[in-house]
């Protein structure tokens, strides 16, 4: 039981990368008064409309509280024995009729490290596969992808003090004001403080570009040839860091050459991007002039099929300048989800093993001796969309979904809800007992803590890792997932490997592995924290890797002098390929789908939908259009609107306005069957994949749109 105290508890949002710290009071009766935590070096004290409505969204309407399992073809109430039970049997036989690599787990950004730790240890470990992906890699596998490209690791350089010390700040794919919005908060104040320029590029005119002193409406998938102008004007300009680049770099005349190739001048970077020229010319300009320079990149840069030659060229130009690692300068990436970094930081992806190793075979010999497992896989596993296709197709055969909606958020949505509901076995984890996922079919749901209830880490953009604390008392059969996955390792006979009592011993493994044979050389190593015993780590405050013990006062930015994770210690320049869509636009599907988030929604609305406030403010699916577009096809606003791929359709309602640029149009990605029948946006989405990231584009997919 909690503590009977009246001080609040603090911990973390579970919404957003920011990773605000929240107070939360509660009242006893199953609710909390939730106040922004003044001491949390993410927020200080400020909460956004969503951070802020949380404690509407507590309470019990919509949970599942109990594990069920279906029996002559009806979901019944069971207990955690038989479910479990249920679970080890279909992966044991599956496993032994058809190899390791027949089943999978589909993870989430909303889940603790402690979960994802747990999750990958058994898959990777134990069950002998490295089919285990997450909707992280909806978010930003190509930012990880672009950094370990660049840095030989997926290290993020900067801080978010850096935007209250640039004197530049440009946003690339990110409509911060919605979907980070205390981080903008934090930018909004600096430009009061010190006159801070901000740059938005973005194909739709967001709320942010409201808000920016310049404004490039870049055409989608465009960005690396505007990055590519603007690496060759920095040669121009004599706004080159030689020193840095002769000291810290390789493959910087190559990178020049393939960007005067991709972007000769200003002129020919207009006819691609669709940006006017003089508006390019100010932006290079401004960024030559400005040695404080940021550059954050979100959404609409990693959610692309060119995403990770994006990131490279974004890195280009702060490594050729040598902005990056100081204050106020620096590649940013803004990572969507709560603990998108703390699922990375254990192997949350297919492609990685653990404390940011690989699958090279000295990292799965030293993570195997580590966990003393049995059967390591030694190689990559499939990643979300391919992992939904290999469902698809019968190559998969039993899956656990923990803590996501994959049959509205992955792309060709329609197929990932046909190809979960024929899947052999299918077990879902979540802790609402109604959501499109969960019409799949499922032969087991399990109930899982909601937040408040949970008890762990999470990790934000800023490499901050932030205590979500438990103020509210289990409801019902409801467990911790990582209870959950470790009751199953337990089942399959590895009692010793899955032996924890709390979130704490898992922590303490989790760091013990960061710094385990690390001789410096890995980027990531907590291991100063595995040694924190019970009370610390519930005392634990926000702390950043690297990890700063007592008595050092060290930076916590990475590469300012250097010391990249590559094995010659230097950077890497890439040169991004020239960018085609991955579909083109024809008679039949003439208009641009972009997908996105909207300011007061958070994914498929499990939690905000609950609040009424956060419901009012764009209470309805819909689709908005530049009214060109909108007069042409007669359609007005408040119609609705059947928008249409050669993949699926949705209907909508008709917002008519100058954010999407002619020709494109935006819907938010937040509906689904089980809150709006026939408005799940990603039906549409094509999904194919950057090649480096696998992370699907969902940014630019042909559609037609006619009045209902
Ligand atoms: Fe939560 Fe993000 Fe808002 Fe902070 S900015 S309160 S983390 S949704």
């Amino acid at each position: 039981a909690l503590p009977a105290t009246p001080a609040p508890v603090k911990t973390t949002c579970p919404y957003c990368g920011v990773g605000c710290g929240v107070l939360a009071r509660p009242d006893g009766t199953g609710g909390a008064g939730i106040a922004g935590d003044p001491a949390h070096p993410a927020n200080r004290g400020r909460l956004c409309s969503k951070g802020s409505a949380l404690g509407e969204t507590l309470g019990l309407s919509t949970r599942l509280l109990e594990p069920m399992l279906r029996l002559d073809g009806e979901l019944v109430p069971a207990s955690w024995d038989a479910a479990l039970g249920a679970i080890a049997d279909a992966f044991r036989r599956t496993i032994e009729a058809h190899g390791p690599d027949s089943v999978a787990l589909y993870l989430s950004g909303q889940l603790l490290t402690e979960d994802y730790y747990a999750a990958n240890k058994l898959a990777k470990g134990f069950l002998g596969t490295a089919n285990v992906d997450t909707n992280s890699r909806l978010c930003m596998a190509s930012s990880v992808a672009g950094h370990k490209r660049a840095f030989g690791s997926d290290t993020v350089p900067g801080v978010y003090a850096d935007l209250d010390e640039a004197d530049l700040v440009v946003l690339v794919g990110s409509n911060a004001a919605w979907c980070h919005p205390i981080l903008f908060r934090h930018l909004e104040a600096a430009r009061e403080r010190r006159g801070t320029k901000l740059v938005v590029i973005d194909p739709r005119r967001t709320a942010s570009a409201e808000e920016a002193d310049l404004f490039l409406p870049v055409a989608p998938g465009m960005d690396s040839v505007l990055f590519a102008g603007l690496l060759a004007h920095l040669a121009e300009a004599g706004a080159l860091d030689e020193g840095y680049v002769a000291a810290h770099t390789s493959g910087f005349e190559a990178a020049l050459a393939g960007a005067r190739a991709l972007a000769p001048d200003v002129a020919t970077v207009a006819a691609r991007t669709g940006v006017p020229a003089a508006d390019i010319a100010r932006f290079y300009a401004l960024f030559a002039a400005t040695e404080r320079s940021v550059t954050c990149y979100s959404q609409g840069v990693n959610q692309s099929a060119q995403g990770t030659d994006k990131v490279g060229a974004i890195i280009n130009c702060h490594l050729a300048t040598g902005r990056i690692g100081r204050p106020g300068m620096g590649p940013f990436s803004l990572t969507g989800q709560p603990n998108a970094m703390g699922g990375r930081e254990v192997g949350g992806l297919a492609n990685q093993l653990a404390a940011h190793m690989g699958f090279s075979p000295e990292e799965v010999d030293r993570v195997r001796r580590f966990w003393g497992a049995p059967n390591m896989a030694t190689r990559e596993g499939l990643k979300a969309v391919d992992m939904m296709a290999a469902v698809g197709e019968g190559r998969i055969k039993a899956l656990w979904v923990l803590g996501t909606n994959p049959a509205v958020s992955l792309p060709r949505a329609d197929e990932v809800r046909e190809a979960l509901s024929r899947l052999d076995f299918l077990a879902v984890s979540d802790n609402v007992r109604a959501n499109d996922t969960l019409a799949c079919r499922p032969h087991v749901l399990l109930p899982a803590l909601a937040w408040g209830e949970k008890d762990g880490t999470v990790t934000n953009s800023e490499r901050r890792i932030s205590r979500q604390r438990a103020f509210l008392d289990p409801p019902g059969e409801a467990r911790p997932d990582w209870w959950a996955l470790a009751q199953l390792g337990r089942r399959l006979g590895h009692a010793d490997a899955f032996h924890w009592r709390s979130a704490a011993e898992i922590f303490r493994e989790h760091a013990a592995l960061s710094a385990f044979e690390n001789d410096g050389t890995r980027d990531f190593d907590i291991g100063g924290l595995a040694g924190l015993d019970d009370a610390a780590f519930d005392a634990m405050a926000p702390q950043q890797w690297p990890v700063r013990m007592p008595g050092d006062g060290g930076e916590t930015r990475f590469f300012a002098e250097g010391g990249f994770f590559t094995p010659d210690r230097r950077a890497r320049f890439i040169v991004p390929a020239d960018p085609a869509p991955a579909a083109g636009v024809d008679d039949a599907f003439p208009l641009v789908l972009n997908t996105g988030r909207i300011r007061d929604q958070w994914h498929t609305m499990t939690r905000t939908g609950l609040s009424p406030r956060l419901g009012g403010h764009l209470p309805a699916p819909f689709v908005e259009m530049h009214p060109a577009d909108a007069r042409a096809l007669g359609i007005a606003a408040g119609d609705l609107v059947r928008l249409a791929s050669p993949q699926g359709a949705a209907v909508l309602e008709a917002r008519i306005g100058d954010g999407p640029r002619p020709g494109e149009v935006f819907a938010p990605i937040h509906w689904s069957d089980a809150n709006a029948a026939g408005a799940r946006v990603n039906a549409l989405v094509a999904g194919a994949t950057d090649p480096f990231s696998g992370q699907p584009e969902s940014k630019a997919t042909p559609v037609r749109a006619e009045k209902v």
